[in-house]
């Protein structure tokens, strides 16, 4: 059974989100404040999925996103945001987090979030190719689901990893990004078109010698991305 933890300090809020996480079938692991879901985090280590209010007591939850994701690349990450906070949105996804949905959510679309989560970072992925990949100086070990530059390990989020790979399986090859939101988030995902751009960001701040002229994941004007020059 799936389990997700729900940090969310508005009691009301917190036990509508827990009650329908429970009838839709999950294991549910509650938290109040940031440091009480790290201590949950710590005690629960098979948790698939974080969803993370931002507004808290003590440390906000970007602050918890951004230390979940210091030890743990694989968890999957959805931020709770308020509709006033659209900027937020887009930290959120900078801190780590794979996706957010805005309050007040329907319980339906809620649970169609987290199994796009869990999709994405290949929870339930159990036909993995035991190739590797070389581009340049990466090598995309398909077995681990890792990234090294040279010598370098370059620590990527499930999601990074997906889009990483797409690219490198067609370099050369420019891609829309819708094509990269569908192949990546799924078809049936109804987020918008930011979430790309804010990964290709984050991304080449991780592999790129300078993410302001990249070399590697580079842009098509007026189209998308493609991965080299
Ligand atoms: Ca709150």
């Amino acid at each position: 059974m799936r389990k997700i933890l729900v940090l969310e300090d508005e009691d009301s809020i917190r036990g509508f989100v827990v009650i329908n996480l429970k009838r839709a079938g999950y294991e549910v692991v509650e938290a109040a404040t940031g440091e009480e879901a790290l201590d949950r985090l710590a005690e629960n280590p098979d948790v698939s999925v974080a969803l993370l209010d931002i507004m808290l007591p003590d440390i906000d939850g970007f602050e918890v996103c951004r230390r979940i994701r210091a030890t743990n690349m694989n968890i999957g990450i959805i931020m709770l945001t308020a509709r006033t906070q659209e900027i937020d949105k887009v930290t959120g996804l900078m801190t780590g987090a794979d996706d957010y949905v805005t309050k007040p959510f329907s319980p339906t679309e809620l649970t169609a979030r987290i199994d796009a989560v869990c999709r994405r970072v290949g929870i339930e992925e159990n036909t993995q190719s035991k190739d590797e990949l070389r581009r340049g100086p990466f090598i995309l070990n398909m077995e681990n689901r890792t990234l090294d530059r040279g010598a370098k390990r370059i620590k990527l989020t499930q999601v990074e990893y997906t889009i990483i790979k797409l690219f490198m399986e067609s370099p050369g090859k420019p891609m829309s990004r819708e094509d990269i939101l569908h192949s990546v988030w799924g078809k049936d995902y109804f987020g918008d078109l930011k979430i790309v751009d804010v990964n290709i960001r984050r991304l080449r701040m991780k592999i790129e010698t300078d993410p302001q002229n990249p070399e590697f994941l580079c842009t098509v004007w007026g189209f998308g991305y493609k991965w080299g020059k």
